[in-house]
Formats: C-alpha cells, structure tokens, sequence
C-alpha cells in the first residue's frame, strides 16, 4: 500500500473561506485522463478485431484476459446457463430473488420514461409537425467484468434497451479464467431478452460490437463503463464514419459528493463516503461540510477511520480515501453553489430539510435525499439508473435513461391552404440564400 497502515485513514480538509480563488479551481479537477495516449494505445487492438474480426478476437482474450475461447460469441437460451447440469454455475436462491426485485423497479421506473407519444403541433394553419420516437435498433452493452462481476450494470443497461423496444440487444462482458460469463449476468442477460452475449472484453469487445464480426452483430450505438481501455476505443470508434456508431457518454472514475451538516449522522455520512471510495483507487470522495462543528467533523473522521478498517477492500480505500477532501462552508448555499460547479455525478444530500434543497440542484447525475438514501440503492435496485456521467460531464450529460436508446424523428405534414400562407416565406428565404431551385419546389406548386 502506498500509505502506511498505521497511519489514520483520513481525507484532507480545506476551508472555503480561506482557500484562494486559483486554489478553488484545483478542487473542482478531477485526475487527467490522457485520451490522446490512450486512444493511440487501443488503436492497434481495434484495428485489428475490424480487419480479422472472430480470429483477432480469440488472439486478443487468450492475450489479455488469458482464456483460450473456441467461439466468442454465446446466443440464448443463456438461463438456466449451459453448464448448470454439472451444478457449477448454480445462482443462489437469495441472489436471483434479489435480481428479480431490482430489475422490477428499474423496470418500473425506465418504462415510466419511454417517449411514446407523439409531439404534434400546428405552427400556422394547415402546417402540422410532428416528433415521435423509434428505438435504436441494435444495441451493445458492456459490462465491465475485469476485477468484479457486475450483474448490476447488465441490468440497469439492458432494461431500458428492453423497454425502449431495441431490436438487438448484445452484452459484451470479459470471460472468468475458465472461458464462462458469471451465472448472475447471464440470468440478467436472459431476464432483459438479450440477443448474444459476447465473451470479450477491453478495446477488443468495443471493436466487435462497433464493427461486427463472423459470429458477433455490429450495433448502432455502445453502452457501458469500464476501465481505460474500455473507454478510450468507445472514443475512437465514434469518430469512425465506417462504424457509424454512437456511444453514451465518456465515462472517468466513479465520484461521490456528501453534503452534511451538524445534524448528520456520522456514521451514516462515513458509510456513504465509504461506499464510493471502495470503487478502487481513482474513486473521487468529497464531503461538503455546512457549518460543522469541530466535534461533528471529528467524529465522521473517526467513523470513517473505524469503519474502513473493517472492509475487506481497506488498502483500496486506504489510497483513495487518503486522497479525498472535506470542504467546509459556511451554509447551504456555499455548500451547494461548490457541488454545482463540481457537478458530481453521485450527489447524497445529508442535510436537515434535504428534499426542500433539491430545487437548488443544477449539475449532478443521480441525487439521494436524506439520511435514509444511501448511493448503494441507486447503484442495485431502487429504480434509477446507475450509469452516470462523471468527471464534470453532470453539465451537460443525463444519465443512461430510456430515451438513451431511442431518438426522434420529426415530420411536417402541409395542406394546399398551409403551404399558400408558408410558401411565400420560404421562397423569400430561399431567394435571399440564392438557392433557386429551394424556391421552385414552392413556386411550382403555387403557380406564383
Ligand atoms: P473492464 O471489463 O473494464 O476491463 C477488463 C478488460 O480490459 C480486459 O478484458 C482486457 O481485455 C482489458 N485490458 C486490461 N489490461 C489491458 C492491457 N494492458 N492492454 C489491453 N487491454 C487490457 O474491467 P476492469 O478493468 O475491472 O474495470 C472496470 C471499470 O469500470 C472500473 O474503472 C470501474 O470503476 C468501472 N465501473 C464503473 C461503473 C459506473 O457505473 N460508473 C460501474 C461498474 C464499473
């Protein structure tokens, strides 16, 4: 570990209202992430999948993730899974019950957002337009599978796939040491009606999904988080016009802002802290004072000392812990103006009369009020989505969400009287753009 483990495990603290302006801008950064590199790094292995396809895919998996595959690409029925006869890949009763349950509410909750009315308007009379929204097609989710198993991710990213009604739904996840996907992610991946599940991980999953192989659909669109190999070939491939493929978002380390006051409990803020510093060591931990006393702040430092050094992932959080801060403010306002200029993309708001504070949020990706919201609902079952944008892109990314895989069309539909009252102004405009024949596709018809 890099911090020695008889050190305390403490965040460092900074004062607003003494901290220089220059000083307040370093607060909001979060860690450089070096695209450029990156992207000229995974360039070789996406190009590689795009020229040999199913052949480069099983010299890439047998390479990185050390797993000699025969196919990469498994198709349904993926539960009960294939080998379940032999008793290996059983899912725990308590496990499966669990999943029904989150993918009940998310289910909830996503087909609650499906745009499925159309918009119609008449802007003049006889001139009616309209938007309506079609799902994506085909869609790729990758679920990350290099350090954990994350049944969640497959979840809260095929759900609304399903929901949106997408045609081809195809979960790209990194096969265990014995070449198998973990049982809980082919139940999900069952459960949300997938069409293939692809054994591969890294840049080489995203260059089979964006490009197609034999045996793997290319998609029109990429989900998912994962590491920097992950995100640096979802990059690359949406700027390729022959993939003609677009993504989420750019995804960076997971974050947490905590905003508490006197009235917080501290062991109840420092297992939230926690929860996000667990992550890994680039986990981004802020907690926002307003007004602490100096007791108060004390015994959340203390509870997080305490409680750390019981998690089985205590080096992990000893490092990412050692690199977080406590910002103290002066009230809600300060401590809310610095989480909007953050833009955290978990925000837990710790404060008495939380929900009334809500209103005041401008930049966050998914928002838990009171004491009794932990993050670890929103990440598994309460319903929202977990996929959220981070590294400040809470400015101007939404979270994955059910419209993530439709768009809109819109259409105009005109009456002879409509196009009478418009097509004057259009010719005009047109003339005015010298674009002759703009004007002639009204004139024609109005004989004008
Ligand atoms: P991963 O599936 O993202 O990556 C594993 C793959 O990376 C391997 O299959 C391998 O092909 C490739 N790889 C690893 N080292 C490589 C190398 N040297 N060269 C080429 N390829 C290489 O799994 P992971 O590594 O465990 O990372 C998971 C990431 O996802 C973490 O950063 C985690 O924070 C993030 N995550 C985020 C969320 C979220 O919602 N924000 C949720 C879950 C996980």
């Amino acid at each position: 570990p890099v911090v020695d483990a008889d050190e305390p495990i403490c965040m460092r603290t900074v004062d607003l209202a003494t901290t220089a302006q220059e000083e307040k801008k370093r607060l909001l950064k979060r860690p450089v992430l070096r695209s450029d590199e990156m992207i000229a790094k995974v360039k070789p292995i996406v190009d590689d999948v795009r020229e040999r396809g199913d052949a480069a895919l099983l010299y890439l998996t047998a390479k990185f993730d050390k797993v000699q595959l025969e196919a990469p690409v498994l198709l349904p029925p993926f539960y009960p899974p294939p080998s379940s006869a032999a008793g290996k890949y059983q899912l725990d009763h308590a496990v499966k019950d669990a999943i029904d349950i989150a993918y009940a509410n998310v289910r909830k909750f996503h087909a609650a957002q499906i745009d499925g009315k159309a918009l119609v308007v008449e802007t003049t009379p006889g001139v009616t337009c309209s938007r309506f929204a079609r799902p994506i097609a085909r869609v790729g989710l990758y679920v990350p599978g290099g350090t954990a198993i994350l049944p969640s991710t497959a979840l809260m990213l095929g759900v609304p796939a399903q929901v949106a009604g997408c045609e081809q739904i195809v979960i790209a996840t990194p096969p265990r040491p014995d070449g198998s996907i973990s049982p809980e992610v082919l139940y999900v991946a069952h459960l949300v009606g997938a069409h293939a599940v692809l054994r591969a991980g890294g840049a080489q999953a995203v260059s089979a999904l964006a490009y197609g192989t034999q045996t793997c659909p290319k998609v029109d669109k990429i989900f998912g988080p994962g590491n920097q190999w992950v995100t640096a070939a979802k990059m690359l491939v949406q700027n390729d016009t022959e993939a003609l493929v677009s993504i989420d978002m750019p995804a960076g380390p997971s974050e947490v802002l905590v905003i508490a006051d006197d009235g917080s409990h501290p062991a109840f803020v420092a297992a939230d802290l926690l929860s996000q510093a667990e992550h890994g060591v680039d986990s981004q931990v802020v907690l926002v004072g307003v007004a602490l006393s100096d007791a108060k702040l004390a015994a959340m430092e203390a509870e997080v000392d305490k409680q750390a050094r019981a998690l089985s992932r205590v080096d992990i959080v000893r490092e990412s812990i050692s690199r977080s801060l406590i910002i103290k403010t002066q009230n809600p306002e300060e401590a809310l103006q610095f989480s909007n200029e953050y833009a955290p993309e978990h925000l837990i708001l710790h404060l008495r009369d939380a929900s009334t504070l809500v209103d005041r949020v401008k930049n966050a990706g998914s928002v838990f009020v009171g004491p009794y919201t932990p993050e670890s609902c929103g990440d598994y079952a309460s319903g929202t989505n977990h996929t959220l944008p981070t590294n400040g892109y809470a400015r101007q990314f939404s979270g994955v969400n059910t419209q993530s895989f439709q768009k809109h069309i819109t259409s105009q539909e005109i009456t002879k009287e409509g196009l009478e009252k418009l097509g004057p102004v259009v010719a005009t405009l047109a003339d005015c753009e010298g674009l002759q024949a703009h004007a002639n596709a009204v004139r024609i018809r109005l004989g004008i």
